[in-house]
């Protein structure tokens, strides 16, 4: 590090791929906030990307967690209780970070999905990388204030949910640039797919909320998407949400390829 990982797409914002879910460093001097935290086993790589972008773990002002799923929440306690670092999400994925329940796609319906494409192989690695590991964050906090919040990058929550039930995506006013998250994806293993675009159906709560949701994006003021699976988007949101939507009616034909 750094290395191909770390992509710079406005000065001092960072996308920075994991072993396989991204997440956002927002700089601001020797501060950050810090959107989503990889794989419980991606937490090496996630502190070498603070260094490498000048922020020592101390510097975190906030973590933002865009939804408590495994592959995006891996080092969130990690930093609440080393370092301190608050760790903010929307009130309605609060009981979902402390482990109240689960709502993250089960072994069992992975299996049913087995013979699909790229299924098995992202499978092996979601469970190497910490998939199932019990990584509650244990005091997480609802967002402090409404609209922007005051860490750097003064990020706009964006509720989205259908992905799970509080998803956030966050919008950095005057930039141009929209974190989606698990809303609005380039790109993962277990589709053939690139470009703008839902995760498959299994990994979704509700994928009908999850369309629903995209309404949410697709009038904001961003060109530049960071998914939370596969690479920058540089397309209108509003092109890319039609384009998420056009794919997602296909796929619900009882006939259409997965
Ligand atoms: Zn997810
Ligand atoms: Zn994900």
């Amino acid at each position: 590090m750094p290395d191909g990982n770390i992509v710079e797409v406005d000065s001092g914002v960072y996308l920075v791929a994991g072993s396989s879910t991204n997440w956002v460093i927002v700089r601001d001097g020797d501060t950050a906030t810090l959107v989503d935290t990889g794989y419980p086993r991606d937490r090496e790589r996630l502190l070498a990307s603070l260094a490498a972008v000048g922020v020592a773990p101390d510097g975190v002002a906030a973590v933002l967690i865009t939804h408590a799923h495994n592959d995006h929440m891996g080092a969130a306690e990690h930093l609440r209780l080393t370092h301190g670092t608050p760790v903010l999400m929307h009130p309605a994925e609060l009981a979902h970070a402390r482990r109240e329940f689960l709502h993250q796609v089960s072994v069992g319906r992975v299996l049913a999905n087995g013979w699909r494409p790229g299924v098995l192989p992202w499978a092996v690695h979601a469970l190497r990388a910490g998939g199932t590991a019990h990584i509650p964050v244990v005091e997480p906090q609802p967002f402090p204030e409404e609209g922007g919040l005051d860490v750097p990058g003064r990020p706009v929550p964006v509720l989205t949910p259908g992905h799970t039930d509080g998803h956030c995506a966050y919008h950095l006013p005057g930039t141009g640039i929209l974190i989606t998250g698990d809303a609005l994806v380039s790109g993962h293993p277990t589709s053939r797919r690139r470009g703008p675009q839902l995760l498959p159906p299994m990994f979704h709560r509700d994928r009908g909320r999850a369309l629903d949701s995209l309404s949410a994006l697709e009038g904001l003021d961003a060109g530049i998407l960071l998914p939370g699976h596969g690479p920058v988007i540089h397309t209108a949101v509003g092109t890319a949400v039609a384009h998420a939507r056009e794919l997602a009616t296909l796929e619900s034909r009882p006939s259409g390829a997965p």
